[in-house]
């Protein structure tokens, strides 16, 4: 099959050709939105080995079929809520690399890879889980015992040695981007090992590094390495505001109190900030105000267009917005449609057209809301009444 046919396929992705992901649990993955694993650094599993292993072999040969690959139904899934996706994105970012597309085992060359070298998090937000964030293990032990129908995977805290990615190095030449994510990456320390690595390797200039960060810790390591790279951009979440924003991020300090602390990153002269919001049931009432915050809480090197909404929650689906009750999705859309912004148009159009039965992921989301509660001494109908009340009647 040609080239230009494969590309024009509605499946095509350019992932499985030009990029490699590392999970903060350890998985190794074409992307972060992959919903399988193709091994595990944890378990031994070398990356360059495991890059043309029969999974990922399968995975092209899929996309080559013009088949849909299971593990990639969240791209297709965020296609349709929001009209992107990770898919979308990363040809966005990069366009289509050079590659001879129709080769199952092709040499690997990065443009892109996302690296999470533990799952290490000082915080345990709602959407999140012990995958990705080592202080949730307790509670989804907990969550996992007493409802096993919510399917909770449960994560084990671990931490990768930068040796782990030392085969990855040979391989650099058309390296543009490596993401960090986590786990809160901040926190991890191996990582500034590696970008040493990097460093020494000369490389460095040409790379930009992305890190998606709570902005909670800003280490002081970051001083030695960031010059030496060509750009580093900060993403920072932002999910809610005021008390929301602290139901979401668990006990955390207060937004005004991370501004403050990002204020530092202007030193960094080839440093930009971006903020973004994960959209979810527990802050679609919220989505003006986080605009409203980030607007009136302007940092000089932080990018002045606001967030569109290009990230959204899919998995667990019991959180995705769409899974509200009609009712529920009507006062979204009256509350998003009064702020006149066309950035609300995609997520509008979803609550509005959705027309799926979620009443089984809606049970779910009052379970998961409540038993959570229950273990954080927390009560949503304080924070989000309206969502609070139609959980808790
Ligand atoms: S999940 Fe999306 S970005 Fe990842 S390989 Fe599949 S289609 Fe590509």
């Amino acid at each position: 099959m040609g080239n230009s046919t494969i590309k024009n396929s509605r499946f095509f992705c350019i992932a499985p050709w030009s990029s490699i992901t590392v999970a903060g649990n350890g998985d190794i993955k074409p992307c972060c939105t992959y919903d399988a694993t193709m091994g595990n650094v944890h378990k031994g599993d070398d990356l360059i080995t495991i890059w043309n292993s029969p999974k990922f072999i399968e995975l092209r040969r899929k996309i080559l079929a013009k088949q849909e690959p299971p593990g990639c139904r969240s791209c297709y899934r965020r296609e349709q809520m929001i009209g992107t996706s990770r898919r979308l994105w990363l040809e966005d970012k990069f366009g289509i690399p050079d590659r001879d597309y129709g080769n199952l085992m092709p040499d690997p060359a990065f443009i892109h890879i996302d690296l999470n070298f533990a799952n290490l998090c000082n915080y345990k937000c709602r959407m999140c889980s012990s995958t990705h964030s080592s202080s949730w293990y307790t509670e989804d032990l907990t969550i996992r015992s007493l409802y096993p129908e919510l399917g909770r995977r449960l994560g084990q805290p671990v931490c990768c040695e930068p040796g782990y990615f030392s085969s990855l190095l040979d391989h650099f030449d058309q390296l543009e981007r490596i993401d960090f994510k986590g786990g809160e990456p901040m926190v991890h320390d191996k990582h500034f090992d590696f970008l040493e690595m990097l460093i020494e390797s000369g490389r460095a200039s040409e790379i930009t590094l992305v890190y998606v960060t709570n902005g909670s810790k800003i280490s002081l390591r970051c001083d030695d390495v960031f010059p030496h790279f060509k750009e580093v951009k900060m993403i920072v979440s932002v999910d809610g505001t005021g008390e929301l924003y602290k139901y979401i991020r668990s006990d955390t300090i207060p937004l005004e109190e991370i501004v403050e602390n990002l204020s530092g990153l202007q030193r960094f002269y080839n440093l930009n900030g971006l903020w973004t919001v994960t959209t979810q049931v527990y802050n679609i009432f919220n989505l003006p105000d986080i605009l409203d915050f980030i607007e009136n809480n302007k940092l000089s090197n932080f990018a002045n267009s606001y967030p569109v909404f290009d990230c959204t929650v899919t998995n667990p689906a019991y959180l995705r917005f769409s899974v509200m009750p009609k009712k529920l999705k009507n006062k979204a859309v009256e509350i998003l449609e009064k702020t006149n912004d066309c950035r609300y148009n995609a997520i509008i159009q979803t609550l509005l057209t959705d027309e799926d039965d979620h009443t089984l992921y809606w049970d779910k989301f009052r379970i998961f809301a409540i038993a959570l509660d229950e273990i954080r001494g927390t009560d949503l109908r304080t924070v989000v009444p309206l969502l609070g009340d139609a959980v808790y009647e």
